[in-house]
């Protein structure tokens, strides 16, 4: 989307008349959708997530700047990516899994940021986890335990046999 700004009261804006097959189709089509509905959303920094009932879209911008990318492009989950997953929320609905299990369920949200990735490129890769990888059992530095957002199938088969994932993956850490 090339003619996507902010506007002086801080309201997104893009030219819904733009013609580009540039990026994501899927992307355009639920911006457009979301801009459209009464409802409006405020966004502001903090652990991600969608307050329906005050509209407020959290992004976690401090947590998504410690990610380090291995065998992926930084967008597949950088503040865009996250914005579309709680956007899907907010907007159509969509529900993550309950069970905290790698590789039990992706929900809603990450299928939708998934179709997005596969317009995006090759290096987006396919998320197959809604929840991270913990290696808490194993080993904890001091900036906290390592957590790995497994993508494709074989950091995922990793992870379910509790092994470091040796395919793509983000590593972070998160603080107890
Ligand atoms: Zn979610």
């Amino acid at each position: 989307m090339k003619s996507i700004e902010v506007n002086e009261e801080g309201c997104l804006l893009f030219d819904k008349n733009e013609k580009t097959k540039e990026g994501s189709r899927v992307a355009r089509k639920a911006l457009k959708k979301a801009i459209n509905r009464k409802k409006v959303f405020d966004i502001m920094n903090g652990v991600s997530e969608s307050d329906k009932r005050l509209g407020i879209i959290y992004i976690d911008f401090d947590e998504i700047e410690t990610f380090v990318f291995k065998g992926l492009n930084a967008l597949t989950e950088g503040v865009g990516m996250v914005f579309f997953h709680e956007v899907s929320h907010a907007f159509f609905h969509t529900k993550d899994p309950v069970h905290n299990k790698v590789g039990h369920d992706l929900g809603g949200a990450v299928k939708f940021t998934n179709k997005i990735r596969k317009q995006m490129g090759k290096d987006f890769g396919q998320k197959t986890s809604y929840y991270p990888f913990t290696r808490e059992q194993f080993y904890k530095s001091e900036k906290g335990y390592p957590s790995f957002i497994i993508y494709g199938p074989q950091s995922l088969r990793d992870a379910k046999n509790k092994q470091k994932p040796t395919g793509n993956y983000i590593m972070y850490y998160h603080q107890e």
